[in-house]
This record gives structure tokens, C-alpha cells and sequence, in this order.
């Protein structure tokens, strides 16, 4: 078998290994790259995504360091209107193939394997078409940009079982023309983005809220999206909010109560304000989506979806009727399943995970970063200057993750050559709206001000709350 030299060995073309490869190739001049995926494309799940989903959060810092994602432009109507756009699957497609066409082809120090798999207990890797095997010799580390890889509705195994009969569609068939007869009732099933997303587009398509049924087993925090906005106009909303949020992290007397306040003060939202969330998987919407979801008033709480028949489901508290011949839509490939939180830098390999959250592509950037100006000093003071930011599973989770992120911000201020780059980075949304305040704009600066004295209580107060929770 043919052996194959290089330096890093990066599993997964998706947004985590585009990120890191993009970085590591500037960052570290001398350093040969080999990235493989088994898919034939790059940009990972982005591949399988359904027709109308768009990124939750603004393009602008989304993707890669080196190549900008969108125009800037904000959305002129719509429900995401007055705010800067979101990219569409197949918009970051088409970016991610652009990237590999314009940076990674033909660089003297990158090797790009699409169609081949790696076998970790081998130390082999594998053409999916050809067979080819090639064993590979690493110099320094095996990269895992696949660990944090998520579930999406086109590839994830279904965990409820479907009467002979009963109709159901994974998302992405939605658009299709359907059958002869339109199904007088549409369910959707799960309480993530995805079936917000479904939602959404059915409303959006006409379908009337009285025939639309949603199972929600758990009801779901969600961030306010103008906090996410890195136009200067946005000031008062995106490090304001982080101000107000560094607040109520300081303040607040339990995890239910931080996120009480985090709504009172704008910074997340809910759709069903009667209701006490007890999930939050930084899913992200605006105002109007949250009121345009809440048209749906058939909702059904009775836990997770055992079995669908074709009149009715079957959840874990009881059996709800609906009218025969319902469609169902499948929303429940959860994008953030759990995996157990680990050290980022290991012996001769690196685990990609965030280190902000949520923010997978600038995590995966610094991390590059990171490796390659401070690789030599070893596993421990790396993963002191980029630690895990655990993702908040459950809401007692949340306290956690807050410290986590705010411990590497502390220690990124420390260091004023990886300081410059965060600022320099595109990935990085806020940095340069926080570092570009005039002198004489001094509410601005107070703001600032404000936020980064509130840090030592909030990182006090969340430390009493993670152990509560
Ligand atoms: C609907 C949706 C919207 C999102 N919106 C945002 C947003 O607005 N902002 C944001 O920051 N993030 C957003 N995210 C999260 C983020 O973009 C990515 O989901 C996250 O970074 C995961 O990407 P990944 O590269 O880690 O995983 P993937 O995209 O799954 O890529 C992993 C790759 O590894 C390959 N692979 C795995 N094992 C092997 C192997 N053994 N050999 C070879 N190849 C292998 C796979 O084929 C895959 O292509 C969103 C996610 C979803 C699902």
C-alpha cells in the first residue's frame, strides 16, 4: 500500500475543517495540508440541507476567514427584514466550492480529497469509488472537524415508527408537487429550527394556521436575532445586549431567572409567551418570526412522537386524532446531538469544538490560530487559550457554556498578537464594532465599559449557577 506524507490530516470538508484549513495555510506558512471528506462536495451538511433553510444567523460572519460570504446587503422585506441577510444551502454550496476552486486547488501546500474516507483505526484512507487505499503518514496531527458534525433531517435515522398507511416527508420534500389530492391537514413534528423552518414555509406558501398541527415536546428559548447584527446601527442591540447580558449573568438568582431577564432585556425570545422553555439550542429568530410561528395555535404537548398512523399520533402521554390522509413532517434530526465535551488539543490530534459559542467556523479559525502560534508550547497551554465551550445540552447547561466563553475571551485579551487577529477576523462579528468607537463618542465607549467591568460578577455569579444546575 502506497503511503501518503503531510503535516495535518483534516477529516470533514464541512464548515468546522474549511474554517481550520483556510487559517492554518496563512498561519502556518511551512505546514502541508491534506483535508479528505467522503462526500464529493465540500461544505459538509450543507449538501443535504432542505430547499428553504437559510443560516440563522447574518452571512457576514460566516464561512471562511480569507473569501466574504454574501453582499452585506440587508433584507429589504420579508420576515428577516431591516436585518443583514442569511445565506441560503444552496448559496453556501456554491461558496464552499468556490473556496476549494480559488484557494485550495492547486496550492503548493494542500492536497483536497473529496470522495475518500478515513479510517481512524487503520490510520488508512480510502477512495469511496475507486477503493483506493493509501496509508498516511501524519507529521504533526490528525484534525477531527467531523466530531461536532450534525444530525439533518435527509440522513437522520427516524425514532418513531410509521403505521402502514400514514404519510410522512422528511422537509426536503416539501416543495415537490405532491400527490392529486391535497392532504387536509399538515403536521409537523419536532420543536428545533428545522420545524420552524417548515412552519415558516408552509404559512409563507398559504397553507392556512387552522390546518397546521405542531408537536412540541419541549418549548424552546431562542436568541433575538437584531443582537446578532454587526452594522454600526446595531450598536444598541449587539454590544448593548452583551452588556445587558453580562447583567442579568451577574445578577440572576437562578438558571430559570437568567433567563427570564435575558428575554426582559431583548435578548432572547420565546414563541409562546405563556409558556416556561425548558430548552435552548441557540436557534435564532426575529421578532416577527416568533409571532408569525405563533399563528399556529394546534399544538401538541404530549411528549416525543412514538408512532404517526394515518389519523393520528401516538406520543409518550397519549394519542392525539387528526384528520385521515394528515401529512407529517419529519423535524426531528437534532442538529446539536450530545457528545461528551473533550480537550480540543491532544497528543497528535485535535478535536474541533467550539470555543465560542456559537460560533463553529470562528471557533475552528482560532483553533488553527492557535496551533499554529502556540503549538509548540504544548496540549495544556493550548487548551488554556481555547478551552471547550461545553454546548448547552440543557438549560442548567447554559451557565457553564457562559463562563466557558467568557474565561477564553479573558484570555484572548492577553494576548495582544492573537487580540489583533480576532479583531482582523471576518469570522469575528463584533470586535471591530467594539474596537473602532471614536474618542469623543463616549456612550459608546461607556457601553464598552460597562460590559467589561460586569465581567469578574457575571463570571462569579455563573460559577454559583453552574453548580445549581
Ligand atoms: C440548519 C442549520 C443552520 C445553521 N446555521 C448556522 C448559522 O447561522 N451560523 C453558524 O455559525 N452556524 C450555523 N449552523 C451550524 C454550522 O454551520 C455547522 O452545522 C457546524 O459547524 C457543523 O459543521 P461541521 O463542519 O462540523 O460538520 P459537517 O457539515 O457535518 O461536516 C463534517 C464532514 O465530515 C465528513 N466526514 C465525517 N467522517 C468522515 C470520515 N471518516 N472520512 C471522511 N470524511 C468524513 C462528512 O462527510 C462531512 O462532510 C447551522 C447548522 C444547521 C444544521
Amino acid at each position: 500500500m502506497r503511503t501518503l506524507e503531510t503535516d495535518y490530516l483534516v477529516i470533514g470538508a464541512g464548515a468546522s475543517g474549511l474554517a481550520f484549513v483556510d487559517t492554518l495555510l496563512d498561519e502556518s506558512p511551512d505546514a502541508h495540508i491534506t483535508l479528505v471528506d467522503r462526500r464529493g462536495l465540500p461544505g459538509g451538511h450543507w449538501n443535504d440541507s432542505y430547499p428553504f433553510v437559510t443560516l440563522h444567523q447574518p452571512s457576514a460572519f460566516y464561512g471562511v476567514n480569507s473569501m466574504e460570504l454574501g453582499t452585506g446587503r440587508k433584507d429589504t422585506q420579508g420576515l428577516n427584514a431591516g436585518l443583514l441577510e442569511l445565506a441560503s444551502g444552496p448559496e453556501i454550496c456554491g461558496y464552499y466550492q468556490r473556496f476549494v476552486r480559488q484557494r485550495l486547488a492547486g496550492h503548493p501546500r494542500m492536497d483536497y480529497r473529496p470522495l475518500t474516507r478515513w479510517h481512524a483505526d487503520e490510520g488508512v484512507v480510502e477512495n469511496t469509488l475507486s477503493g483506493d487505499r493509501c496509508r498516511v503518514a501524519v507529521r504533526r496531527k490528525v484534525v477531527d472537524a467531523a466530531y461536532m458534525s450534525p444530525s439533518v433531517p435527509a440522513t437522520h435515522r427516524r425514532r418513531f415508527a410509521v403505521a402502514k398507511g400514514a404519510q410522512v416527508v422528511a422537509p426536503n420534500e416539501l416543495p415537490q408537487p405532491g400527490g392529486s389530492h391535497a392532504p387536509p391537514a399538515c403536521c409537523v413534528i419536532g420543536a428545533g429550527k428545522t420545524a420552524m423552518d417548515a412552519l415558516t414555509w408552509l404559512l409563507q406558501v398559504g397553507v392556512p394556521p387552522a390546518a397546521l398541527h405542531w408537536v412540541v415536546p419541549r418549548d424552546s428559548w431562542l436568541v433575538n436575532r437584531i443582537t446578532t447584527q454587526t452594522g454600526e446601527e446595531f450598536f444598541r442591540d449587539s454590544i448593548g445586549g452583551q452588556a445587558r447580558q453580562m447583567q442579568a449573568a451577574a445578577e440572576a438568582i437562578s438558571v430559570d431567572d437568567l433567563f427570564l431577564r435575558l428575554e426582559a432585556c431583548g435578548q432572547l425570545l420565546r414563541i409562546h409567551g405563556d409558556r416556561l422553555p425548558t430548552m435552548f439550542h441557540l436557534a435564532t429568530l426575529t421578532p416577527p418570526e416568533a409571532r408569525w410561528l405563533a399563528q399556529v395555535e394546534q399544538v401538541i404537548r404530549l411528549g416525543h412522537v412514538r408512532a404517526v398512523e394515518p389519523d393520528g399520533l401516538v406520543l409518550e402521554q397519549g394519542r392525539v386524532a387528526l384528520p385521515a390522509g394528515t401529512l407529517f413532517i419529519d423535524c426531528t434530526a437534532s442538529a446539536v446531538e450530545p457528545r461528551a465535551v473533550q480537550p480540543i488539543f491532544q497528543p497528535g490530534r485535535l478535536v474541533l469544538q467550539l470555543v465560542r459559542l456559537p460560533q463553529p467556523t470562528f471557533s475552528a479559525a482560532l483553533v488553527a490560530y492557535v496551533e499554529a502560534h502556540h503549538g509548540a508550547a504544548g496540549d495544556k497551554a493550548c487548551n488554556a487559550l481555547a478551552g471547550t465551550v461545553p454546548f448547552p445540552y440543557r438549560l442548567a447547561d447554559y451557565p457553564r457554556a457562559l463562563l466557558a466563553n467568557l474565561w477564553n475571551q479573558l484570555q484572548w485579551s492577553q494576548h495582544p498578537p492573537l487580540r489583533q487577529w480576532i479583531r482582523a477576523s471576518r469570522l469575528d462579528g463584533f470586535g471591530r464594532l467594539m474596537s473602532g468607537i471614536p474618542e469623543h463618542d463616549t456612550a459608546r465607549r461607556d457601553v464598552v465599559a460597562r460590559l467589561k467591568a460586569l465581567g469578574p460578577a457575571a463570571m462569579t455569579n455563573l460559577q454559583r449557577l453552574a453548580v445549581q444546575g
